[in-house]
């Protein structure tokens, strides 16, 4: 007999949430705000409720995954969460996380909080790396977890509830810097006779070569010692700056994505040792 579960919130990831543990055979209780969505998953066997209150009350399990924090306030507000096992899968801060997890223990609930790395079609899709980081009760993750694993592999990140989306922001953050970073690439063979197509093979294969230099990052900020394994220097990777930059002008491409990130080298550099990697800009970046 497979655990029931509760899921307010039919999204196009609660949707996506919902069909994988009812493929998998899970008793599933859903409500939606709008009931259309609800309905939709009748016929593949979910129970659909007519109030939040009512899917709430329907199991032990109950899994959000609704827009914002306010949402999730504002769905649970009218709802009896005594010795409930709260799984919020709702993208939030960690400061919200943090929050919504004291919000919960004083309504008499367990709180295990997650943020979600993968978008609707990697849902049910395991082969593929998607994963939910959770973070808050270490109990409550043990004992949903093989119910929890069903949609998407499961991280836990530690007891403090504000973990998971911590790691969450800190992941698509660097994404981020990844996008950034091919922009700036195709702008520059933009006005080419460059197939835009036959440049991004070598982009990816670049990216994903580059990737690995996180480990000897973390092992610098371990060790304290950002001169440990460089391969290149701080100076010489400045003194390559106007490289970029010329390379830019010629091109016609803002530099503006680029600089931020040359200038934080550049003031390492004037405070810093000429031998170390990279590293020292993340002591630029964390405010004292
Ligand atoms: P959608 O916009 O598709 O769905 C939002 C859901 O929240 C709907 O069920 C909507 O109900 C409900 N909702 C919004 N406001 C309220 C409210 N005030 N009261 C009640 N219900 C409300 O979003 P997703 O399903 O894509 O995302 C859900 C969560 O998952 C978000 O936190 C998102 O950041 C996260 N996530 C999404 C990813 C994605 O690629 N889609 C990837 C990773 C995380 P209604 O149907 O009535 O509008």
């Amino acid at each position: 007999e497979k655990a029931p579960v509760t899921l307010l919130g039919l999204g196009a990831m609660g949707t996506a949430l919902a069909r994988t543990w009812l493929a998998g055979g899970h008793p599933l209780t859903v409500w939606n705000r709008t009931p259309a969505r609800a309905a939709a998953l009748s016929p593949e066997g979910a129970r659909v409720a007519d109030s939040a209150a009512a899917a709430v009350a329907a199991n032990t399990l109950v899994v959000v995954c609704l827009l914002d924090d306010a949402s999730v306030e504002e769905v649970l507000a009218g709802t009896d969460l005594a010795d409930k096992d709260l799984v919020n899968l709702t993208t939030s801060t960690p400061a919200q996380a943090r929050a919504r997890a004291e919000w919960a223990r004083e309504r008499g609930a367990r709180y295990l909080d997650g943020g979600i790395m993968a978008v609707p079609p990697m849902i049910g899709v395991p082969e593929i790396g998607g994963y939910v980081f959770y973070s808050g009760s270490r109990e409550l993750f043990e004992r949903h977890q093989q119910t929890l694993g069903v949609p998407a592999g499961t991280t836990y990140v530690g007891q403090d509830a504000g973990f998971a989306a911590l790691h969450d922001v800190a992941l698509l953050s660097a994404m981020y810097g990844m996008f950034a970073g091919a922009a700036h690439a195709f702008a520059l063979i933009r006005k080419e006779d460059i197939d835009p197509a036959s440049l991004a093979p070598l982009l990816a294969d670049w990216l994903v070569a580059m990737a690995p230099t996180v480990h000897q990052t973390a092992d610098q900020l371990r060790s304290g010692d950002y001169t440990k394994g460089v391969v290149s220097s701080l100076a010489m990777q400045v003194a390559g700056t106007p490289t970029f930059l010329d390379t830019a002008a010629q091109q016609g491409v803002s530099p503006e994505l680029l600089s931020p990130y040359f200038t934080l080298m550049r003031r390492r550099l004037a405070e810093g040792s000429a031998e170390e990697d990279l590293t020292g800009v993340i002591d630029l970046l964390v405010r004292k």
